[in-house]
């Protein structure tokens, strides 16, 4: 007899895990190194330690550790806010009518509102450690720089925030949480930086992007002294310590004896997807086991699915080590969609890899339809998604339909990476029936690639 699942499986405090999961060890194929965009040989970890805090450059190289100690001052952290809960989503298996279980990881139960946290104060220890007066970083949306701030504030370090432009004045209450947390926060481009200087010059007016950004936060930490850059997702030292979230619900699910059969997140920069997926496609690797994992993009935005593989630009300054990843190429501009979170061109090197050899898939979605599974998701089961998180939502329960016409009673664990309650000019454009779908033509993907670095 299989037993009784309860609405909401916890951890006890101790089973929270103590170890990171770094699956580039169990991958054969390993993705790509970073390039130093000058001389195109593999980044030097001496060149990466002008620009990133020497703990996080460690991590980033390396592929061959398969487990890394968390600190216990990080794990102290993570107690006030995790384990979180991986809730079993009776209500709404009942309301689609599906012989499926479906469960889902919930990140949102943080004042930054995402999982983005797990990987903020990870970042904020090391440079601590380090002895660093503080870090820069960029925002797009704004989880990103709520987080840091809200780690960087518990460690006492300064922390500039470059928010794009467009963000900070649609979310000018995200802003208010960030200097709350005593963040200082510009809107990009600025003209604090020459390239925001630069930027200004050449596209008066501009709103701003996510590439931009980056290159006015890289320029602020190699020009001041003791400070570093620090970045919220894509890297692979980003999907390490995200990896508690797929670490904690494997050991969820292994206490009540169940195996997912299909694993689902949303796909921005990849590291909620790859934090979650981790300890399930390491035993693909492995050989061990056989799940399906699916990717899920904005059909706005779509780099796994219609991108090209291969070295990229990561930022619009082309300051930054070159990537070899799915890219857009990193002049794509996306349509002002609202999944702010999922708007970047590129996509980690690890879920490239993975998606390259076949271990994970990748589906795309379209905003209505989202928003659409937002709102129905928001009714049955109670918590108000952020867009970003709703593109999981939407696949989930496609998946759960499919069951319903196959019988078939799969069971479903998706990533509920955060709440909506800062997205609602986004909801608001739902409501009043006035937001629309866009997807890019062939012809636009192909010109913005043409612009990527010849390797
Ligand atoms: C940033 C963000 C994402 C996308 O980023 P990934 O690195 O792809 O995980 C998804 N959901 C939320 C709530 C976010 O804040």
């Amino acid at each position: 007899m299989s037993k009784e699942i309860p609405y909401k499986i916890y951890l006890e405090e101790k089973e929270i895990p103590t170890k990171w999961y770094n699956v580039r060890a169990d991958m054969k194929n390993k993705p790509a190194p970073l390039l130093n965009p000058a001389t195109k040989e593999p980044m030097k970890a001496e060149e990466l330690e002008g620009v990133f805090c020497k703990e996080l450059v460690k991590q980033e190289i390396d592929d061959t550790t398969p487990y890394f100690d968390i600190p216990e001052e990080i794990v102290n952290f993570y107690k006030m806010y995790r384990p979180s809960p991986l809730v079993r989503a009776y209500c709404l298996e009942k309301e689609l009518g599906t012989p499926a279980h479906i469960y889902y990881k919930f990140e949102g139960n943080n004042t930054s509102g995402s999982h983005k946290l797990n990987s903020a104060i990870a970042q904020a220890y090391y440079a601590k450690e380090q002895g660093l007066k503080g870090v820069t970083t960029e925002t797009g949306a704004g989880q990103w720089g709520t987080a840091l701030s809200m780690a960087c504030s518990y460690f006492n370090l300064d922390c500039q925030v470059y928010m794009v432009k467009v963000s900070y004045e649609q979310k000018p209450f995200r802003r208010e949480v960030m200097r709350t947390y005593g963040a200082s926060v510009t809107p990009s481009p600025s003209m604090l930086t020459n390239v925001g200087r630069k930027i200004n010059e050449e596209f008066p007016g501009t709103t701003g992007s996510l590439g931009c950004a980056i290159s006015e936060a890289v320029e602020a930490a190699t020009t001041q002294e003791g400070y570093r850059y620090v970045l919220g997702s894509v890297l692979s030292q980003v999907l390490l310590h995200q990896t508690i979230i797929g670490l904690e619900t494997k050991a969820a699910l292994d206490k009540y004896d169940v195996t997912p059969d299909i694993i689902i997140g949303c796909a921005g920069g990849g590291s909620n997807l790859g934090g979650l997926i981790s300890p399930f496609a390491g035993e693909m690797c492995r050989g061990e086991k056989n799940y399906r994992i699916i990717a899920v993009e904005p059909a706005s935005c779509p780099s796994l699915t219609r991108g090209s593989y291969r070295y990229d630009f990561c930022d619009t300054g082309k300051v930054c080590p070159l990537a070899k990843m799915y890219t857009l190429g990193s002049g794509y501009i996306p349509a002002p969609n609202h999944a702010g979170g999922l708007r970047y061109h590129g996509m980690s090197s690890i879920v490239s890899q993975l998606y390259d050899d076949g271990i994970v898939e990748a589906t795309t979605v379209k905003q209505t339809e989202v928003f659409d599974a937002a709102q129905k998701f928001a009714r049955i089961e109670g918590i108000l998604p952020a867009p970003e998180s709703a593109h999981a939502i939407k696949v989930a329960m496609d998946e759960a339909m499919k069951c319903k016409e196959t019988g078939e009673a799969k069971n479903i664990v998706f990533g509920l990476t955060g709440t909506g309650y800062f997205d609602m000019y986004a909801y608001k454009q739902f409501n009043d029936g006035e937001m629309s779908d866009y997807i890019p033509s062939d012809e636009e993907i192909a010109a913005s690639l043409a612009n990527c670095p010849n390797i």
